[in-house]
């Protein structure tokens, strides 16, 4: 098995850049949120499981998953989410598991927002935490998405405190200056995970 670098960070800190330097050097990425909405494309067995679940009224006209109504269904009842997380948590981490197991490069990497609050991170050998400053991650977001900065404070308040994260994490990126400074601490990282991918084969 190859060696499997779990890559995470909140909302703008940075994680897609990193992703995509990784990529841009012939490592295989899987993404954790593309896994989420693949699992439940029509034609997946866990959209039928959520049909059964909830009824007929979380499918769109066209047989897609109705995100949005399933999203307001579960946002104020727990029991509803915990359904429907026990049937999604499951699907998406198998297919995490083969898309891991059947990468071609020297390494891959996992990248997840929920890396260590799904406990994804079992999934690899080693973690490494892209870092900003709260004041970064909200000026970043919002640029990025033309999200309102109310709606991004929320969704950092939901995630896992970054002093939390920075105690998980085997390696930590401050991303805090321009593009091209993260890449060269990632080309730092790089070389590292190539010797342990080695070590490891
Ligand atoms: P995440 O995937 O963690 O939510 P992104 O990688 O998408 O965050 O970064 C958020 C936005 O900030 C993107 O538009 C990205 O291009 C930009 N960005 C990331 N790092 C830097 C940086 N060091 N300097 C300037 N812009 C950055």
């Amino acid at each position: 098995m190859s060696f499997i670098l779990g890559l995470t960070g909140g909302i703008g800190s940075g994680k897609s850049a990193a992703s995509q330097w990784f990529e841009s050097q012939n490592i295989v990425v899987v993404d954790a949120d593309i896994v989420a909405r693949e699992i439940v494309m029509i034609g997946q067995p866990a959209l039928a499981q959520i049909q059964q679940a909830f009824g007929d009224w979380v499918l769109l006209e066209n047989g897609e998953l109705n995100r949005r109504a399933l999203r307001e269904h579960i946002f104020a009842d727990p029991s509803a989410r915990k359904t429907l997380e026990n049937i999604t948590h499951p699907a998406i981490r198998s297919s995490i598991i083969q898309q891991l197991a059947k990468a071609q490069s020297d390494y891959v990497i996992l990248v997840s927002p929920l890396l260590f609050e799904s406990k994804q991170y079992q999934l690899t050998h080693r973690t490494l935490l892209i870092d900003a400053s709260e004041e970064l991650q909200i000026e970043r977001a919002s640029q990025r998405d033309g999200q309102n900065i109310e709606q991004i404070k929320s969704i950092i308040q939901a995630q896992m405190p970054r002093i939390e994260k920075q105690k998980l994490a085997d390696d930590i990126v401050l991303n805090d200056g321009h593009l091209d400074h993260l890449y060269e601490k990632l080309k730092t990282l790089h070389q590292k995970y190539l010797a342990l991918s080695k070590k490891q084969s």
